[in-house]
């Protein structure tokens, strides 16, 4: 890192918050690979999660965007985490064509404990649960949700292991997540980056990525060494490989790129790369959207939400707050019943 100004979008590249796809046919594989960094230091000093915290979700998010941006339509992709550990709850989505939104939350004295017992590996923070990845793509399409299994697994393991079990696609995935110093304008800023690479192994024949029978019916519980689900064939034992020289900094190092990380890594093979796919920091919350979860509220409910003569509703992702008149729902109700059933009809 000799000089961290280095900025690769200036030179024709796709620069940081940019998917870029790529494609190595000699080998038959196909992926995406991403640096974040100004959209991902947004939403981290945005939440001012303690450090442990941030480099979770960080690692979420990295993962979110590769996967969702590889929809084919319109909609939306949801990672989400349902666990027993300080970080008992993490969300992440990522909603066509470009927006990303995310938060975690966590309990403070096991957090605390956490850190003083040096307990901080994302394993050890998530503890033991589920991971739910939804895929929904509006009317046209059915909505696609995939469970995996936290237990114990990094959240890269986990990613692999969906696609294991939803896809059956032979997947590598890497992630990093960093904090470097800037020189700025009052000495140094530190800001939040990360990386990540998804490369996937589809050939034309089928055949070659024939699998063997699974052993009785659903895929193994947490699926040991993933690998041996799959015929092992030279050109993905090769992409496996190559993805495991990667080193968690070269893969979020601003100097480096995603283009020059890909050469670096597939130059042998020859590799290619397509359009840049841009992904930013946004919200999809409004007022219109919460007042329609509000309305959907009973009269009891209403009532219990009043504080200081209104209601406040702060959208957990991106911090919005919005403020209502009571008076807005309780019109409407039809004569004031207060026992009104929530979301009748
Ligand atoms: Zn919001």
């Amino acid at each position: 890192m000799a000089d961290p100004d280095l900025s690769l979008g200036e030179f024709g590249y796709a620069g940081d918050d940019a998917v870029v796809p790529f494609g190595v046919e000699a080998l038959d594989a196909r992926g995406r690979a991403v640096q974040l960094g100004p959209m991902l230091d947004k939403i981290l000093s945005r939440h001012d999660y303690p450090e442990p915290v941030a480099r979770l979700l960080a690692e979420m998010i990295v993962m979110t965007v590769l996967l969702g941006t590889s929809l084919k339509f319109d909609g939306k992709f949801i990672a989400q985490t349902q666990t027993d550990g300080p970080v008992d709850l993490l969300v992440v989505d990522f909603t066509t064509p470009s927006s990303v939104r995310a938060y975690a939350r966590f309990d403070e004295a096991k957090l605390a404990a956490a850190i003083e017992s040096g307990e901080t590996s994302s394993e050890a923070l998530l503890g033991v649960g589920v991971m739910a990845l939804t895929v929904d793509q509006g009317a046209y399409m059915q909505r696609y949700q995939g469970i995996v299994e936290l237990n114990g697994a990094s959240i890269e393991e986990v990613a692999e292991g969906y696609f294991r079990q939803s896809e059956q696609i032979p997947t590598a995935i890497k992630l990093a997540v960093a904090r470097i110093a800037r020189r700025g304008e009052r000495g140094f800023v530190e800001s939040w980056r990360a990386g990540g690479l998804i490369a996937q192994f589809l050939p034309d024949s089928p055949e070659r990525m024939r699998m063997p029978d699974l052993p009785g019916g659903d895929a193994p519980e947490g699926a040991d060494e993933g690998e041996g689900m799959f015929e092992p064939d030279d050109a993905w034992i090769e992409v496996r490989a190559l993805v495991d020289t990667i080193g968690a900094s070269e893969l979020a190092d601003p100097e480096i790129g995603v283009e020059r990380l890909l050469f670096r890594l597939f130059h042998e093979r020859g590799v290619r790369v397509f359009t840049p796919h841009p992904v930013d920091d946004e919200c999809s919350c409004s007022r219109d959207r919460i007042k329609d979860v509000l309305s959907n509220f009973s009269a009891t409910e209403i009532t219990e939400s009043i504080e200081d003569g209104r209601i406040e509703v702060t959208c957990e992702f991106c911090g919005e707050a919005y403020e209502f008149d009571p008076e807005e729902f309780a019109k409407g109700a039809g004569g004031g019943d207060a026992e009104g059933e929530p979301g009748e009809g």
